[in-house]
């Protein structure tokens, strides 16, 4: 019995933790400022109003021509 539960514990923790593991990062690139941040980064006050270019990675961004926030390290 114990055992089930055990097997049940971690089914249930898998399914959490894989699609997080899994989930691609998301950076948003400052068309007018050239900078990428990731997407809490605190300087982005207004993602909807200024001009903002969605990256998967870093490298991606970075082939774009944007560099990276000081602030939120991305
Ligand atoms: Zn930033």
């Amino acid at each position: 019995m114990r055992r089930i539960l055990s097997l049940i514990l971690a089914a249930v923790i898998l399914t959490i933790a894989i699609p997080t593991l899994a989930y691609p990062i998301e950076l948003m690139g400052n068309d007018e400022s050239k900078i990428y941040h990731r997407i809490d980064c605190r300087t982005i006050k207004y993602p909807e109003r200024n001009h903002w270019t969605r990256f998967t990675s870093t490298e991606q961004a970075i082939s774009a021509g944007y560099r990276a926030c000081k602030i939120c390290h991305p």
